[in-house]
């Protein structure tokens, strides 16, 4: 299951163990949209779950969250284009610390519009940087795109940008992933899933409260290599505690 969980993670980027369902197709819109994928085969079950992702991020409880320790270096060796989204795979050996557990970085993609949202605020594009600890246990920490001031870490990155589902474009990495988040590590935390099939349950979500900038040059830039929009609509919050 945990094998399971961390190849679903990867988008299949690389996953040989989880070949057999690369051929269970799906989509974000139609008869294999987001309404029908817990149907379209069994282990996509999780999808009508009560803790998935994407939400919109409100009716927050007050904890007393510790500061997120992020251990990232420069990395970022290929981005490729699943059809799904824009990846970048990231070399081994950086690292967040949640509450004292270390959860390696494996890569990170992007959804255009946002997924999540905050407050019921929608952001043009989200990132999800997907984390793995030595038990297969994941974290994503999620960020917002504001529109403004072009980004400089997705200027180099969008340079490569796979043109068509399937193509990996080999990178020089020349980016720390950390230039990626906003300064400040204030974040929401909830418990949530995948939000592509399998969807599965169990995934540490931390979304950071603050948003980074991205141009309106580059939004368009990945819309047209997605060429459809990539986000799944919101899920219902349930019995969960949204944290801030
Ligand atoms: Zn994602």
């Amino acid at each position: 299951m945990k094998k399971n969980l961390l190849c679903a993670a990867m988008l299949f980027a690389s996953c040989s163990a989880f070949a057999a369902e690369q051929h269970v197709h799906w989509d974000y819109s139609g008869d294999k949209g987001p309404e029908n994928w817990a149907k379209l085969t069994p282990e996509f079950g999780a999808c009508a779950g009560k803790n998935q992702t994407p939400v919109n991020l409100t009716g927050f409880i007050q904890a007393d969250l510790k500061p997120l320790k992020f251990n990232y270096k420069v990395g970022g060796s290929q981005i490729l284009n699943n059809g799904h989204t824009v990846q970048v795979v990231y070399d081994a050996g950086s690292n967040v610390v949640i509450d004292g557990v270390e959860y390696e970085l494996k890569q990170f993609h992007f959804h255009a519009p946002s997924e999540n949202e905050i407050k019921g605020e929608s952001y043009p594009l989200e990132g999800h940087f997907v984390h793995a600890d030595k038990n297969g246990n994941l974290a994503v920490v999620a960020v917002m795109f504001k529109e403004g001031k072009a980004n400089p870490v997705l200027e180099t990155l969008w340079a490569h940008l796979p043109a068509k589902e399937g193509d990996k474009i080999a990178l020089t990495p020349a980016h720390n992933a950390l230039d990626l988040l906003p300064k400040n590590h204030a974040y929401y935390r909830f418990s949530g899933s995948l939000t592509t099939p399998p969807c599965t349950e169990g995934v540490r979500w931390i979304v950071m409260k603050k948003p980074v900038f991205v141009s309106k040059a580059q939004i368009d830039a990945f819309k047209k290599v997605m060429g459809h929009d990539n986000n799944r609509p919101l899920q219902a919050v349930n019995a969960r505690e949204i944290l801030e």
